[in-house]
C-alpha cells in the first residue's frame, strides 16, 4: 500500500513532466519541418514549372520557325522555274476561250479522270510530265515530311501532281479558292486534321504561283505536311524519365505526342482550360493520361485555320506541353524530407532521454522527501534526508529535517513523559488495589453487621434504627460496587486480565443478568422483555464480562425509566456480527451528552442525576468491555422519550 503511494505519486509527476518536455521539444521541431516541408515543396514546384514553361517556349518558338521555314519552303517550290513554266504553258492552252467553255472543259477532263482509274491517258499524261516529277524530286528529299503536293493552273485543272488525287478539277475546293483569292492570291495554312493514310495530323499549306514578273497569278501549289513527320523531333521525350513534351491544340486534341498514338489521348479537363491563355505559364495539373503533374505550356504564335464546313474555317492555337510527373519533380524535397525526418527521429530520441533524465532528477528530492516521510511514520525519526541546491523543493527537503528534528526531540520528550506517567499510573494502581482491599474488607464487616443487627438477630431495635441501619446497607453496597468499578477498570487499563473468548450462547446471557437486576426492576415493577428475531447466533466473547456489560446496561435502562413502565432487550445477527440493542421509555439523554455518557466519571447533569447512584464508571467500563472483545457500543436517544443503547460483536463461527 505505501509503496503503491509512493509509486503512484513519484512517477506521475516524473511521466508528466517527462511527456511535458517531450511535447516541448517536439512540437517546434515537428511543425518546423512540416512548415519547412510546405515550401520547399511550393518552392520546387515553382523552380520545375518555370523550367518547364521555359522549356515549352522554346519549343512553341521551334514549331513557329519551323512553320514560317516550310511556308517559306512551299513558296520557294512555287517560284521554281519549271513550276511557273508548267502553269503558264497549261493557262496558255485555255486562252482565247470564254469562262463557260473552260468550265466545260474541267467538268469533261473531270470525267475523264475519274474513269481512267489509276493510270489512264488523262492521269498518266500529268504524273508523268517533267513537273510533276519535280514535284515527286522534291517530296523525296524531305522524306516523311511531305504528303500529296500538286499544281494547278489559275482555272483550278490539276497541272502536275505527286500522286493520283481524287478530281481532276480542284477549283471548286474551298482550299483552293481560300488561296485563289479571287485571282489575287494569298498563303493559306489549313490544319486539316488527323489523316487514317498518313497516320498524323496534316498541315496543308496553299501558296500562289505567280508568274516571272510576279505580276499575275498563274496557278496554284498545295503542300500537304504530316505534322508528326515534321514535329516528331521537336516533341521528343527524355528516356528513362517521366519528361515528355507535346503539341495539343485549342480545341483539346493532342497532335503530336512522343509515346502515345494522338488520337488516343486527349487534354485533361485541367489542361484544356489553361490553353485559354494567350502566354506561357506552368500549373500543377492532372495530366493527359490521368498523373499528376508539374506542367509548362506555351501556345505556338502563329494561329493556324481549321474548316469546320464548306467554306467554314475558325482559327485554332496550338500548344506546346512539357511535364513531369509531380512525384518525379518532388522526389529531391521528399530525399530531403526523410533524411530531415530521420534526423528529427534522433533528435526526438535525444530529447525523450533528455527529458527523461531531467525528469528523474528533477523527482528524485521529492522521492527522498516520501521515503523520509515514510520512516518518518515508521517511527525512524532520526532520518534526516539528503539537501541539495537552493529551490523550494530543497527548502521543503530542509523544513522536512527540521520537523523530523522537531518530532524527534518532542517524541524523546513525550516517552520521558510517559515513562513518568507509566510510574504514576503503576503507583495509582498499587494505591488503589491496597487502599481498595483495605477498605473492602472492614466495609464488607460493616456492612453484615448492620445488616445482621437491622434483621434483629442481635436482638431487638427499633423501627426507626432499621430505616438508619438499612441506610448503612445500601450506602455500603454503593461503596462496594463503586471500588469494583475502580478495581475493575485499573485492571482492564493496566491490561492485567485478558477477556477468555469463546462461543457464548446469548439467551444464557440474557437469562443471568435479568435475574441480577430482577430486584431492581420488581421495585419499581418494571417489565424486562427479551425479543428476539428467530433464533440468535452465539457470539464470540467473554461470558463474564457480557453478563456485566447487559447487567450494566439493563440496571441503568431499569434506574432511569418510570416506574410501570417496559424495558425491552432485542438481539439480531447480520453479516456475521450480532447486534443487541437495550431500550427503555425512560428520561433520554440529551443529544450534547450522548457520546459523552461512555467517558469516565461522567454523569449527565441534572435533577435526574441523583447522587449516590453511581460515579460515572459502569458504560466507560461496558465500553472497555465491549471493545475487549472486538465488538462496538453507542447510544440513540431522546429526552423523555427513551434511550437505546446498542452494541455489537462478532457472531460465533459455524453456529447459528
Ligand atoms: P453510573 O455508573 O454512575 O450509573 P454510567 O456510566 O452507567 O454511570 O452512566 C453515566 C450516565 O449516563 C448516567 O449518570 C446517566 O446520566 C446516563 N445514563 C446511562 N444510562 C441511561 C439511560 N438508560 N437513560 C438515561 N440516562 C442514562
Amino acid at each position: 500500500m505505501r509503496k503503491g503511494i509512493r509509486e503512484a505519486a513519484s512517477f506521475s509527476i516524473r511521466r508528466k513532466l517527462t511527456i511535458a518536455l517531450l511535447f516541448v521539444g517536439i512540437a517546434p521541431l515537428g511543425a518546423g519541418m512540416f512548415l519547412a516541408y510546405l515550401r520547399a515543396r511550393a518552392d520546387r514546384q515553382e523552380y520545375v514549372g518555370t523550367t518547364f514553361m521555359r522549356l515549352a517556349k522554346e519549343k512553341s518558338s521551334d514549331i513557329d520557325d519551323r512553320l514560317q521555314g516550310m511556308i517559306q519552303e512551299v513558296r520557294e517550290l512555287a517560284r521554281h522555274p519549271e513550276v511557273v513554266a508548267g502553269v503558264v504553258s497549261a493557262n496558255r492552252a485555255l486562252e482565247g476561250k470564254s469562262d463557260s467553255e473552260i468550265l466545260r472543259e474541267m467538268k469533261e477532263k473531270d470525267e475523264e479522270w475519274l474513269q481512267s482509274g489509276e493510270t489512264g491517258g488523262l492521269v498518266t499524261s500529268v504524273l508523268g510530265v517533267p513537273t510533276s516529277r519535280l514535284l515527286r524530286a522534291y517530296q523525296d528529299r524531305h522524306a516523311g515530311e511531305y504528303g500529296e503536293i500538286y499544281l494547278t493552273d489559275r482555272w483550278g485543272g490539276t497541272v502536275a501532281s505527286t500522286t493520283r488525287l481524287t478530281d481532276y478539277y480542284q477549283g471548286d475546293e474551298g482550299d483552293w479558292q481560300a488561296a485563289y483569292n479571287r485571282g489575287r492570291g494569298r498563303v493559306w495554312v489549313e490544319d486539316r486534321g488527323y489523316d487514317r493514310s498518313a497516320g498524323s495530323y496534316v498541315l496543308g499549306i496553299i501558296v500562289p504561283v505567280m508568274d516571272e514578273r510576279e505580276e499575275s497569278l498563274e496557278g496554284i501549289l498545295k503542300a500537304n505536311f504530316n505534322v508528326m513527320g515534321v514535329f516528331n523531333r521537336i516533341v521528343r521525350a527524355t528516356p528513362g524519365t517521366s519528361e515528355h513534351c507535346f503539341i495539343a491544340r485549342s480545341q483539346g486534341t493532342v497532335v503530336v505526342h512522343p509515346e502515345r498514338d494522338p488520337l488516343s489521348v486527349r487534354l485533361s479537363a485541367d489542361m484544356h482550360e489553361l490553353t485559354t491563355s494567350i502566354s506561357a505559364g506552368w500549373a500543377a495539373v492532372r495530366s493527359e493520361e490521368g498523373m499528376r503533374v508539374v506542367a509548362g505550356y506555351a501556345p505556338v504564335s502563329r494561329s493556324l485555320v481549321v474548316r469546320t464546313g464548306p467554306g467554314r474555317w475558325v482559327p485554332t492555337w496550338w500548344y506546346v506541353f512539357c511535364q513531369i510527373d509531380e512525384r518525379e519533380a518532388l522526389a529531391p524535397v521528399m530525399a530531403a524530407l526523410w533524411g530531415s525526418m530521420a534526423a528529427g527521429l534522433c533528435l526526438i530520441m535525444a530529447i525523450f532521454i533528455g527529458a527523461a533524465l531531467f525528469a528523474r532528477g528533477f523527482t528524485k528530492p521529492v522521492r527522498r522527501l516520501v521515503e523520509g516521510t515514510e520512516r518518518l511514520a515508521r517511527g525512524e525519526l532520526d532520518h534526516g534526508i539528503e539537501v541539495t541546491g537552493g529551490d523550494e523543493i530543497a527548502v521543503l527537503g530542509r523544513s522536512f529535517n527540521y520537523m523530523a528534528r522537531e518530532m524527534e526531540k518532542a517524541h524523546t520528550e513525550l516517552a520521558k513523559a510517559n515513562r513518568g506517567l507509566r510510574k504514576l499510573s503503576d503507583a495509582k494502581s498499587r494505591f488503589l488495589s491496597t487502599v481498595s482491599h483495605e477498605f473492602r474488607t472492614p466495609l464488607v464487616v460493616m456492612r453484615s453487621y448492620a445488616d445482621i443487627l437491622a434483621k434483629k438477630k442481635l436482638g431487638n431495635v427499633s423501627g426507626e434504627q432499621v430505616e438508619k441501619l438499612k441506610v448503612i446497607v445500601r450506602l455500603s453496597d454503593h461503596l462496594g460496587s463503586l471500588v469494583d468499578n475502580l478495581l475493575d477498570l485499573d485492571r482492564i487499563e493496566s491490561g492485567k486480565v485478558k477477556p477468555k473468548l469463546k462461543a457464548v450462547s446469548l439467551s444464557d446471557i440474557f437469562e443471568e443478568s435479568l435475574e441480577r437486576i430482577a430486584p431492581l426492576a420488581n421495585d419499581k415493577e418494571i417489565r424486562v422483555k427479551v425479543d428476539t428475531d428467530g433464533p440468535v447466533p452465539d457470539v464470540m466473547g467473554d461470558e463474564e464480562r457480557l453478563v456485566h456489560v447487559l447487567t450494566n446496561l439493563l440496571s441503568n435502562a431499569v434506574k432511569f425509566s418510570p416506574d410501570g413502565s417496559t424495558v425491552t432487550v432485542r438481539a439480531r445477527g447480520r453479516d456475521g456480527m450480532v447486534q443487541v440493542d437495550v431500550e427503555d421509555n425512560g428520561i433520554g439523554i440529551p443529544a450534547g451528552e450522548q457520546s459523552m455518557v461512555f467517558e469516565e466519571f461522567h454523569r449527565v447533569p441534572g435533577k435526574e442525576a441523583r447522587p449516590g447512584w453511581g460515579a460515572g464508571l459502569g458504560l466507560t467500563i461496558v465500553k472497555r468491555f465491549v471493545e475487549e472483545q472486538g465488538g462496538r457500543v453507542w447510544v440513540e436517544s431522546e429526552v423523555h422519550r427513551g434511550s437505546t443503547f446498542s452494541f455489537v460483536l462478532p457472531a460465533a463461527p459455524g453456529r447459528s
